[in-house]
């Protein structure tokens, strides 16, 4: 092992970001497996749309949940308009609509865009501050778990993602902690697809660690996220879960992983006390997760 597992570590000064390219591959189960390993005292979700890191790994301090604000949203103050129609004329995403002269904004469907508000001959339209999630810090001297939750519909996720971040650096500095190693890292759970907040949660990140899965379209969506990570220019690694479900697809990973010179670091076999442990909240082990954690952690820090 790399990192002695039963060491106090130091504040973490590298970032390892897990994503998967799509959803259900096992990113989670292996961001949570590499917490405990790692007994690192930071780590983040970044999946916004459908956090649930939090279900296996538990925090100790108290959670801050503050209001996340995403884009202004139009308001049409009734009082002062003078139903001219200019606004749902000029509004190129049908946000405004009219009934019986009185005109009102659909505010999800609304871009923010302004044009109705800079064509209102009354000033009758105003841009307010459209609360679309909330932030969630969990953070002590000893621990910093940072994550948030983006309510249905809303959009910005690329932006509740750097706030996670930003959370979570505040929170690494903030940590008071012994310091016996010099390999402490922060362990970052991504959002699946390449989508705007896996864009952002790219940004300031050491390495990144894929999960994929041995399908068709797991093969697909590998290369995908792969052609990202590249353009930032970033390590990488990627491993294959539930690898015995389909072998032919599991080669195809990792002669990907060859054609792209990206170290493939393991395969876990579908493992039924594995399915169980995660289904029930606990943390998955394994000695296959093991490996993957050593070989990974040697690629962070070499
Ligand atoms: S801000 Fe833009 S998108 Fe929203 S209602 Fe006005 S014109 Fe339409
Ligand atoms: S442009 Fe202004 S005055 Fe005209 S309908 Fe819209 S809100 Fe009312």
């Amino acid at each position: 092992m790399t990192q002695p597992i039963d060491q106090p570590v130091t504040q973490p000064a590298e970032q390892l970001l897990i994503l998967s390219g799509k959803g259900g591959t096992g990113k989670t189960t292996v961001a949570s497996a590499f917490i405990a390993l790692s007994k690192t005292p930071a780590f983040a979700d970044c999946d916004v749309d459908a956090p649930n890191l939090h279900i296996s790994t538990h925090a100790t301090a108290i959670p801050t949940i503050s209001d996340f604000h995403g884009m202004p949203r139009a308001h049409i103050d009734s009082s002062l308009c003078i139903s001219c129609g200019l606004c749902q004329q000029s509004c190129r995403f049908d946000a405004i609509s009219e009934s019986c002269g009185a005109y009102s904004v659909d505010r999800i469907a609304c871009e923010g865009c302004t044009v109705c508000q800079l064509v209102c001959p009354v000033e009758a339209i105003e841009m307010t501050p459209e609360v679309t999630g909330c932030t969630i810090v969990h953070a002590d001297a000893q621990q910093i778990f940072s994550t948030a939750r983006l309510k249905a519909g809303a959009g910005n996720s690329g932006k509740l993602v750097s706030q996670v971040k930003r959370n979570l650096l505040a929170g690494i500095e903030g940590l008071e902690l012994s310091t016996t190693s010099n390999q402490s890292f922060a362990v970052i759970d991504g959002s699946p697809g390449i989508g705007c907040p896996v864009i952002a949660s790219l940004a300031a990140i050491d390495m990144v660690l894929v999960v994929s899965e041995p399908t068709i379209s797991g093969v697909s969506d590998l290369e995908r996220v792969l052609a990202i990570i590249g353009r930032f220019n970033l390590p990488a690694a990627v491993c294959v879960n539930k690898a015995d479900l389909d072998e032919e697809q599991a080669v195809q990973v990792v002669s990907l992983c060859e054609a792209n010179r990206i170290p493939f670091v393991g395969s876990i076999p579908y493992n039924h006390a594995m399915a169980k442990a995660i289904s029930e909240g606990q943390v998955p082990r394994s000695e296959e997760l093991e490996m993957i954690y050593e070989r990974t952690v040697q690629i962070l820090f070499r």
